[in-house]
């Protein structure tokens, strides 16, 4: 039986990267039935949304999405599509691994870190009042009321809320992640010494799920020396468990840490669905032009594999991927130590190359 896959090309660079790796997985051999679904710019421009109904009401049919990456117009009244899709299909988990592979230009080796990133709350829910309209005047006046704080009425104002659900789901998620699949750490990371009750919240709750995970080393880091640890010592962390805006940051500056986001995979994990995705955006400016890097798109899609249990074909691709990395001929302009190297190959020529390996075993 072939596998029903919702494959989103997305926009900018999102189709050229998302056809390569329709490719390389069709080479493994895997039967995949496609409902290919558009989202982004064009479906702006010809339905006014940048996220139809029917892209949502196909994952719920085939469980399963490939996803490239969707342009967000800045301040324009859109939200996100990417934001969207995770909320309404309530896709709580962001899993993006952050792994150094030879081949890689990093000043790091022995990286195998794993993000966990809280992905339904925090300041990314979406609750957000601008400045002069009537709902923004009575919450500051409440808030006045309530706690004194009497707010510049020329501002605006984003909520971060974080609750006991959530986070409960988030850091089990880790720990689950982390005992099958063999890790021996999870580090909650946090700013509860500041943000006292939402953070406070995070983090009490992470404490007290921890102790159901005798068996898995745990601690916690604040945000901020977090970021300075990992740029000093990443091989020390293993899984790490955060609130969205810091899992959205933090998964930015692994994929920095291992070489760039050319190569950083990624996914978002509910009860019912996932949609597998880059870790970076759709890079406009170099659209159309087969140049950026499929491998973040491809290694999700290793990720994919794993989900829908064709565990052998995901270790093909991986090896695939490592050997093209380590060998470094047929790879993109990112991965090359100038980014005007003659030698840099073309989006498409990187999916021939790993097509051609994949043959070979
Ligand atoms: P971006 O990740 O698109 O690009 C930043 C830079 O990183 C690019 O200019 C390029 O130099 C490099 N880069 C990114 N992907 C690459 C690849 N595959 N190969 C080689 N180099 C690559 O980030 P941005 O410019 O901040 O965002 C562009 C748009 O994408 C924005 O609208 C943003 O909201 C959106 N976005 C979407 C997603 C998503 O769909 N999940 C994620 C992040 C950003």
């Amino acid at each position: 039986m072939p596998h029903a896959v919702t494959l989103i090309p997305g926009d900018g660079t999102g189709p050229e990267i998302s056809e390569a790796t329709r490719r390389v997985l069709e080479a493994t051999g895997v039967q995949f039935d496609w409902d290919v679904r558009q989202a982004g710019a064009e479906t702006l421009a010809k339905q006014g949304t940048v996220l139809p109904d029917e892209v949502i009401e196909s994952i719920k049919r085939t469980r399963v999405g490939l996803k490239g990456p969707i342009t967000t117009p800045v301040g324009r009244g859109q939200r996100s599509a990417n934001v969207t899709l995770r909320k309404q299909l309530d896709l709580y988990a962001n899993l993006r691994p952050a792994k150094t592979y030879q081949g890689l230009r990093s000043r790091y080796e022995n990286i195998d870190l794993v993000i966990v990133r809280e992905n339904t709350e925090d300041l990314y829910a979406g609750i957000e009042f601008q400045r002069g309209t009537s709902e923004y005047e009575e919450l500051l006046a409440m808030i006045g009321r309530t706690t004194g704080h009497h707010i510049d009425p020329n501002s605006a104002m984003s909520i971060k809320y974080i609750s006991v659900a959530a986070t409960r789901r988030i850091v089990k998620f880790a720990f689950e992640y982390a005992r099958a699949n063999k890790r021996r750490k999870v580090t909650a990371v946090h700013k509860a010494n500041i943000m006292r009750m939402s953070d406070g919240l995070f983090l009490s709750t992470a404490h007290e799920v921890a102790r159901e995970y005798p068996d898995i080393q745990y601690e916690d880091r604040i945000v901020d020396n977090m970021c300075m640890q990992l740029v000093q010592k990443p091989e020390q962390y293993d899984v790490l468990v955060l609130p969205n805006l810091y899992g959205d940051i933090i998964s930015d500056l692994s994929a920095g840490l291992i070489g760039g986001l050319g190569v950083a995979p990624g996914a978002n994990i509910g009860s019912n669905y996932a949609v597998f995705e880059p870790v970076h955006g759709s890079a406009p400016k170099y659209a159309g032009q087969n140049k950026v890097n499929p491998m973040a798109m491809m290694f999700s899609g290793v990720m994919m594999l794993r989900h829908l249990e064709e565990r052998d074909a995901a270790l093909r691709l991986e090896k695939a991927l490592m050997q093209t990395l380590a060998e470094g001929k047929s790879v993109t302009y990112d991965l090359k130590p100038r980014p005007d190297d003659p030698g840099a190959v073309g989006t498409s020529q990187v999916a021939d190359a790993i097509i051609e390996r994949l043959k070979s075993f």
